[in-house]
């Protein structure tokens, strides 16, 4: 199973691809975190792209591409994976797709989570993250067990520094400019599935579970 997971910052991909992933038994590979990652732990990359992320804007097409192909082509990649926040670019797209033209595999589907923007931003400034461990809350919507701490690895959480109004308000500027495109690009090669990221999680996990459900038959034949 290879799909990618695509939409506006607050759409609910990292929530729904993490659940997915546990389901699946696939790798589950979000840019972002990957970034924030190197970001925390100080390494050359990090250091790059640290201010691009605190502005909102995109880091450069040739350093995502070697982050996420390298990534790819670990071994536990064979299985499958689920992609969340790459590709965010026609040119990223172009990169993924020659790569798993090269190993002879190809995507599964593109989903894509049709968001309205009142949800975006309510999602948004109640947005709770891990800094250890990626996971992701909601103060109303999805609240840890403790307040202010992580189920998963006990750690405090943060808000992120990227989900500001005025960060937000550039990140879906960035969006609509450099990823919107991404719909049409899935769409002229059949592989573009929408999904309602309005629906809160359980609802839509429902929608998904079957999504995947008949792709998976489909594979299998
Ligand atoms: P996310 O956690 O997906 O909201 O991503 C946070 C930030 O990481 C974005 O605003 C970008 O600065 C950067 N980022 C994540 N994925 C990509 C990507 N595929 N291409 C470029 N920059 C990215």
């Amino acid at each position: 199973m290879r799909l990618i997971l695509f939409g506006p910052p607050g759409a609910g991909k990292g929530t729904h691809a993490r659940v997915l992933a546990e389901t699946w038994q696939v790798p589950h590979w979000a840019t972002g975190d990957i970034l924030r990652r190197h970001i925390r732990e100080g390494t050359e990359l990090g250091k790059r792209a640290k201010a691009v992320l605190a502005k909102g804007e995109l880091v450069s097409d040739a350093l995502v591409n070697e982050l996420m192909i390298d990534q790819m082509s670990e071994p536990d990649g064979k299985r499958g994976f689920i992609l969340d926040g790459y590709p965010r670019t026609v040119g990223q797209a172009d990169a993924l797709e020659n790569f798993l033209k090269r190993q002879n595999e190809k995507l599964d589907v593109a989903l894509y989570f049709k968001t309205s923007v009142e949800v975006i931003v309510d999602r948004l400034s109640g947005r709770r993250s891990c800094p250890q461990c990626g996971a992701n809350y909601h103060v109303r919507n999805i609240p840890p067990r403790v307040e202010g701490v992580c189920d998963r690895c006990q750690s405090k959480l943060v808000e992120r520094a990227d989900d500001r109004p005025e960060t937000v308000r550039h990140r879906l500027e960035v969006y609509e400019k450099e990823t919107s495109p991404l719909l049409d690009y899935y769409r002229r090669r059949g592989l573009l599935k929408e999904v309602p990221g309005d629906l809160d999680v359980a609802e839509l996990q429902v929608k998904l579970r079957k999504i995947l459900a008949g792709l998976a038959k489909q594979t299998t034949g």
